[in-house]
């Protein structure tokens, strides 16, 4: 990249809410351009080839799903999606199609720059392979499959590893229920969301301090689970409108 700073498409149609998104980007360095219906943010896409997607799902012309298939034809730009309450379907559907992360309405500005941030860095890095990653007291070791609590290793059956391995390859975004059953279990379990909550509640109790209140294996409600690598932004006072 030759210019640091990222370049962000902006797709809304509402102007209040398009207006929070333009301040609170412009607030914090991002350049941007933006789109107001699905074939702008196509032709804008094909034109700038922005470093991030944020994408409205209720767009005038073209379902925001459409737009996400159509996108992820030809780039994996990291997509997130800008959801209202009421398209949890659809939010599921946009993830499964590729999209990397959403935000729900109404948001925090907090919320939002923490959940960008972490889709850049992951898209910076998706190449580089890692060997190891921490999270609190826990330290995985990739490369010799090992798993440490507090220094101690703790023991995890093939099953719960890889799933474990799965959440540290998308660590901060969120995957989709049918994502984890499908790459743990493989394609015919893709409905099968109790062995999901069987094995995250034996990691939790493995790995989290307090697994009735997990701090980093954390629970998506309808969608799926995140392995949490930042404290959620609450700090911030400015939120989207509704
Ligand atoms: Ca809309």
């Amino acid at each position: 990249m030759s210019d640091p700073t990222p370049l962000v498409l902006l797709v809304e149609d509402e102007p209040q809410m398009r207006r929070f998104l333009r301040a609170t980007l412009q607030n914090h360095g991002y350049r941007l351009h933006e789109a107001v219906n699905a074939a702008e943010a196509l032709a804008l896409a094909n034109q700038w080839n922005p470093d991030l997607v944020l994408l409205d799902l209720g767009l005038p012309d073209m379902d925001g799903l459409e737009v996400t298939r159509r996108l992820r034809d030809w780039t994996q730009v990291p997509i997130l999606i800008l959801s209202a309450r009421g398209q949890e379907a659809d939010k599921v559907s946009a993830l499964d199609m590729g999209a990397d992360d959403y935000l729900t309405k109404p948001f925090g500005a907090g919320e939002l720059l923490a959940r960008m941030r972490v889709a850049l860095r992951h898209s910076a890095k998706t190449a580089e392979a890692e060997s190891a990653f921490d999270f609190g007291d826990v330290h995985i070791d990739l490369a010799r499959r090992q798993v440490l609590k507090a220094g101690q290793l703790v023991h995890l059956t093939p099953l719960e590893y890889k799933l474990l391995v799965l959440l540290v390859k998308h660590a901060g975004k969120v995957i989709t229920h049918r994502q984890l059953l499908r790459e743990v279990w493989g394609p015919n379990a893709s409905s099968q969301t109790h062995y999901l909550r069987v094995y995250m509640a034996q990691l939790r109790s493995k790995l989290e301090a307090d697994s009735a209140r997990p701090r980093f294996l954390t629970t998506e409600a309808g969608v799926g689970y995140r392995l949490r690598t930042e404290e959620p932004a609450g700090a911030s006072s400015e939120s989207s409108p509704p």
